[in-house]
């Protein structure tokens, strides 16, 4: 029997149910556990108890053989700056040696690092750390496919239904998932989801027949994959010749920036909604960055003329494009990964956009007791100060910077009887 097995049962046994299990340790994982080891460190009196409490009975379920998620998979630069990175990782915690580390590797502070050496510095040694840190606690190779609500406590069942967990509370942090669009249907054999892309290495599996790669969006996403398309060796020589089309149903394309870099560059922005009022950025949360926002600026410019947007009403006024196509990449974003979720043996269909991460039934809008979620495809908009301009009603998926403000507030709720 695996030490998680004898620990589970022994609790079991003893008719204690631990306070939390957390699904998933990606980066918002990670970063719960990281917002649970600063709250311990920095709280006070009963809370300081309560919080290590928690920390010491939290159960942890991860699907992959490690803890890391996807992150670092991408075969593109980060859009986050070396403080952003690591603006959760606090003195005399177990992560300030690896913080400051990073913090001394020079290339860290260049304006662009790759995601996979990211990864390399910082989101596997945090992985490690963590496993550690959560020894026996961690069950990793293991999928939650199921999870059973009840008033008092949280089941999680693995893939043959056995019973893997219980809890008083959970949070689910399975990271997102990409459907393909029905209306791409018809072109299925020429498409690829922008995860895939993103993570591939070479352009082998690409189909090689003549005609242009088309994008399907103008998120952040679609202009990291025209991106790779130009400029990433692994895939440039497939689209050279190539027309690179980008298909824009929102018309306004949004770059982080300062309100003098908007105006300089003539991007129209609102100064009263599209500001942010903590550090007066334009667009702050819903904005292109980095390799991103300079690639729509050069061809906003016309100095990259590889890459043409097409406004586009619907996929249906698109057929002649799509029909064109050699590749057809599908960047309309990302769907919450959820196992599926009952609450008093009625199945949920989970409503995911939420202020402070507490999950609901779409049909009833009410909340499903004690269970929360973050991180890619689950779309909380922080409070606090990284609520970002007024205008914003993205997700909490774009950066590591929005699980770091998320889980604190989650976490605080976990204490809560
Ligand atoms: C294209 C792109 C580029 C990005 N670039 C940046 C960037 O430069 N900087 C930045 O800060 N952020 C970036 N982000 C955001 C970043 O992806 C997210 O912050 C983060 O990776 C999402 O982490 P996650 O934990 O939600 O998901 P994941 O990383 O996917 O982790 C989910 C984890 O849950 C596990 N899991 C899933 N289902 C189950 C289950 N049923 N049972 C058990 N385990 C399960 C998986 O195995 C996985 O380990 C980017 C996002 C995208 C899409």
């Amino acid at each position: 029997m695996l030490p998680f097995q004898v620990l589970t049962e022994t609790l079991s046994a003893m008719n204690i149910i631990p306070r939390c299990q957390l699904i998933g340790t990606g980066t918002a994982g990670l970063c719960f556990v990281i917002a649970l080891v600063n709250k311990v460190k920095q709280a006070q009196g009963p809370d300081k108890i309560k919080y290590q409490t928690l920390l010491d009975t939290l159960i942890a379920i991860e699907g992959n053989r490690q803890s890391g998620g996807v992150l670092d998979s991408y075969q593109i630069n980060a859009n986050t700056d070396a403080d952003e990175i690591v603006s959760c990782l606090l003195d005399e915690t177990p992560f300030s040696d690896l913080r400051d580390h990073y913090l001394q590797q020079p290339e860290v502070h260049q304006p662009l690092i790759p995601l996979p050496k990211v990864g390399k510095l910082m989101l596997q040694p945090i992985a490690n750390i963590i496993t550690s840190l959560l020894g026996d606690n961690l069950l990793l190779n293991t999928k939650v496919t199921r999870v059973e609500i009840s008033k008092n406590e949280c089941k999680s069942f693995g893939s043959n239904n056995q019973l893997l967990a219980r809890s008083q509370k959970m949070v689910l942090c399975c990271g997102g998932r990409e459907d393909l669009l029905k209306e791409l249907l018809p072109w299925r054999q020429k498409t690829v989801l922008t995860g895939p892309l993103l993570q591939m290495k070479n352009a082998r599996s690409l189909p090689y027949q003549q005609g242009s790669i088309l994008i399907i969006g103008s998120s952040h996403s679609s202009f990291s994959v025209a991106w790779r398309f130009l400029n990433d060796p692994a895939l440039s020589s497939y689209a050279k010749g190539r027309d690179i089309i980008m298909l824009q149903r929102n018309p306004l394309v949004k770059l982080r920036c300062t309100p003098a870099f908007a105006h300089q560059n003539q991007m129209p922005f609102d100064a009263i909604d599209d500001v942010c009022p903590v550090n007066g950025l334009v667009y702050r949360n819903a904005g292109l960055r980095k390799d991103a926002k300079a690639l729509y600026l050069e061809i906003k410019k016309g100095t990259e003329n590889r890459v043409r947007l097409e406004p586009m009403a619907s996929l249906s006024n698109a057929e002649h494009l799509l029909d064109d196509a050699a590749l057809i990449v599908q960047c309309t974003g990302f769907r919450a990964n959820l196992p599926e979720i009952s609450l008093n043996g009625i199945t949920q269909k989970v409503r995911r956009r939420s202020s402070v991460g507490e999950l609901s039934d779409i049909k009833t809008g009410k909340e499903i007791p004690n269970l929360f979620g973050f991180g890619l495809g689950i779309q909380i908009i922080p409070e606090g100060d990284y609520r970002g301009e007024k205008s914003f009603t993205g997700s909490s998926d774009g950066v590591l910077p929005y699980p770091n403000a998320v889980a604190p507030v989650i976490i605080d709720q976990l204490i809560q009887d």
